[in-house]
């Protein structure tokens, strides 16, 4: 792995770490590009609060310490300053007007939710409604058609434990399209250290199938996570099974 574009901080309250901790753990596992990417702050414009992600408040601060970073670090590993973040149409344009007063350089797609979070549900919690897999999946393709995501984290985070034929039906349909669209899709390895439902086997074998192509996303929340070489092996281990192709970098589609 030379490339990880999925790393969090502690402003999203449930990361530990200092930045530069991140940095260097990323050197002794040999990097040449660190991203971070943390739970994007959202103006939701309701009074709505999110537990899990930087405030608003806190996205200039967040920008100010990376670029420290790549200052003082630039020569030895290509630093970049990203966010993992939600397709939220409610809220979107407001946040697209964030980024692109920001020094953030790239966005991931990470849909937690369906809607708007504060009018939604958590896609990881198990579910055999239809509605909330084709809604997961119409979010993820909308929020791909935006442009301004350079792949999509976790895609198989949706949990549905209804009918597989339902599940394949949808879910050939989502990954055909990201196939079109040229957007790679994420090996968690997140999901790998805690054992979660994804990366799910169902999930990558469509994937394949569609020719999708993939790349590892570490999803750090504590810096030692980018220097856990089972988890990587373990990931490795699947994508061979799954016989889906892993990039070792992706092309950054700017986030504005
Ligand atoms: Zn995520
Ligand atoms: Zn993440």
């Amino acid at each position: 792995m030379i490339a990880n574009y999925h790393t969090h901080t502690p402003r999203c309250n449930h990361a530990e770490g200092t930045d530069e901790e991140y940095v260097q753990q990323a050197l002794k596992a040999g990097l040449k590009l660190l991203g971070f990417s943390d739970h994007a702050p959202y103006p939701f414009g309701n009074g709505y609060r999110s537990g899990i992600r930087m405030d608003v408040e806190e996205l200039p601060e967040y920008c100010t310490s990376i670029n420290a970073l790549k200052a003082k670090y630039g020569q030895r590993i290509d630093i970049k300053i990203g966010l993992e973040a939600e397709y939220y149409p409610a809220c979107f344009q407001a946040f697209k007007d964030l980024v692109r007063n920001s020094d953030v350089q790239y966005l991931i797609l990470g849909q937690h939710w369906t809607f708007n979070e504060y009018d939604g549900i958590y896609n990881g919690s198990p579910t055999d409604d239809e509605q909330q897999l084709k809604q997961y999946c119409r979010q993820v393709l909308q929020g791909v058609d935006t442009g301004l995501f350079s792949y999509v984290a976790h895609p198989d985070l949706i949990r549905y434990v209804g009918d597989p034929k339902i599940y394949e039906k949808h879910i050939r349909i989502l990954c055909r399209e990201l196939a079109a669209s040229g957007t790679p899709l994420e090996i968690n390895l997140c999901g790998v250290r805690t054992r979660r439902h994804y990366p799910s086997a169902d999930f990558w074998r469509i994937a394949a199938e569609e020719n999708c192509v993939a790349l590892f996303g570490v999803d750090a929340h504590r810096a030692q996570e980018l220097t856990d070489k089972q988890a990587l092996s373990a990931a490795q281990k699947f994508a061979r099974e799954m016989q889906i192709p892993v990039l070792d970098r992706v092309d950054l589609r700017p986030a504005r």
